[in-house]
């Protein structure tokens, strides 16, 4: 029975449509069915945080509808189908009382956000944004406001902060941290680019959390901080982390560790279940960036018509969208022996992670010296050697 069962893929987001894309150039016959708990629209999830730059709202940033990609990739896509687990002995999809045959299953259904449980009555005001859908109701729920107040300064906070500005919004951003980015910049990268961000007009409460969002008088909300600041808003943006998708994965025996565990030929623990994308962990490395799952969707397509082939990651520089202070960055290897050295003139940086023998292990630029990205990716070592 497997034998005629379709190819199943979970997720429309760029890991589900990218594999199809690149599943299509090889075998445009082999029947396919996407399975997606949304609209299924086709988007570029990182422009989401550049919408007030580049005038866009939800529906300018919409690239393609279902039916449109549905028709141009020859698969039939399944919208607001929400998979509830998985048999692997039949191989079988579950969807509530519907179960789906599958020959190949690949898993490409993302990371949820992080939600902070925090007092008061106002969490109807407060966002996350980790999808198109999501987008569109925070742009809903910001029409006739004037301030935000964004809760984290990683990467996509800050990003949303500088885009924010742009649309000439009043932001605030509160973390715990001591400065921006601190888990993925140096601190004098970080610190330029929050200069710049603070120059733009973005008010940072760091080294304190939010406590309460209430609702307010005036149809906002109210933010009480651990500092005792209050603070007023029209509503909250939430970027305070994601966790990859693992929980039925897990439920369905299949190996998980932050993500879900597969080799370098996207290959799960479960005969005929495959990985990529922010719900995985390719041999070892949680990467929630573009990059890493288009070169995991080349890989995959090529061994779904049994082309047996290794995913090889390269370098993969990560641009932060802050466009107040260009920034590139470049983290070395987890754990690597070495020291950043820095060339540091205003919010220009330059600064290399040297090991003891002089090699360069990952680098951050800023400003000025953040055309130097492409260059100085050529010295960095690929993530995989060989
Ligand atoms: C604001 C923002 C900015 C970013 N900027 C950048 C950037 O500049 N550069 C960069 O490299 N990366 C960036 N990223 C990260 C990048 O966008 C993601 O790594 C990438 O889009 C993940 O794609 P995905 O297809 O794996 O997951 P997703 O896009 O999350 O897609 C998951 C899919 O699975 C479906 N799904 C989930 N659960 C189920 C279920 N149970 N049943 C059925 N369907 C299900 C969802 O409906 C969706 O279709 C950014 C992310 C955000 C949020």
């Amino acid at each position: 029975m497997t034998h005629q069962a379709p190819i199943v893929i979970v997720g429309t987001g760029l890991s589900g449509y990218s594999l199809v894309k690149e599943l299509r150039k090889l075998d445009k016959e082999t029947p396919v069915v996407m399975v997606t708990a949304d609209d299924g629209v086709s988007y570029s999830k990182p422009m989401l945080s550049t919408g007030f730059t580049k005038g866009k709202d939800a529906e300018g940033l919409a690239q393609a509808g279902t039916d449109v990609m549905a028709e141009q990739l020859g698969v039939e896509v399944r919208t607001f189908s929400t998979v509830t687990g998985i048999d692997t002995v039949a191989h079988e999809l579950i969807l509530g009382d519907e179960r789906l045959a599958y020959s190949k299953l690949v898993l490409a259904w993302g990371a949820d956000v992080i939600r902070l449980g925090i007092a008061g009555d106002g969490q109807d005001h407060i966002h996350s944004i980790n999808d198109l859908m999501d987008y569109r109701a925070f742009r809903k729920a910001l029409d006739g406001g004037k301030r935000v107040a964004i809760m984290g300064a990683g990467l996509i906070g800050c990003e949303f902060a500088n885009d924010l500005r742009n649309g000439d919004y009043e932001v605030d951003v509160i973390a715990p941290d001591p400065y921006v980015m601190p888990s993925l910049l140096p601190v004098a990268a970080a610190k330029a680019v929050q200069h710049e961000l603070t120059k733009l007009g973005v008010s940072f409460h760091l080294g304190t959390v939010v406590e309460r969002v209430d609702r307010s008088e005036k149809g906002g909300v109210r933010l009480i901080l651990g500092n005792g600041e209050t603070l007023e808003a029209d509503l909250v943006v939430s970027a305070v982390g994601l966790r990859p998708r693992i929980e039925l994965a897990k439920a369905a025996g299949l190996d998980v560790g932050r993500g879900i565990k597969v080799n370098r030929a996207l290959e799960t623990s479960a005969p005929d279940v495959y990985a990529l994308g922010d719900c995985a962990e390719v041999d070892g490395q949680v990467l929630l960036y573009v990059l890493p799952l288009m070169a995991s969707a080349r890989a995959l397509a090529k061994n779904l018509v049994g082309e047996h082939t290794q995913v090889r990651y390269g370098t993969m520089p990560i641009m932060v969208k802050t466009p107040c202070c260009p920034t590139a960055v470049c983290p070395p290897p987890a754990g690597a022996d070495g020291e950043w050295h820095t060339e540091q003139e205003g919010s220009d940086v330059k600064a290399l992670f040297k090991a003891p023998s002089g090699a360069v292990l990952g680098f951050a630029v800023t400003g000025r010296f953040a055309v130097e990205k492409q260059s100085l990716a050529k010295e960095v070592p690929p993530i995989h050697q060989d």
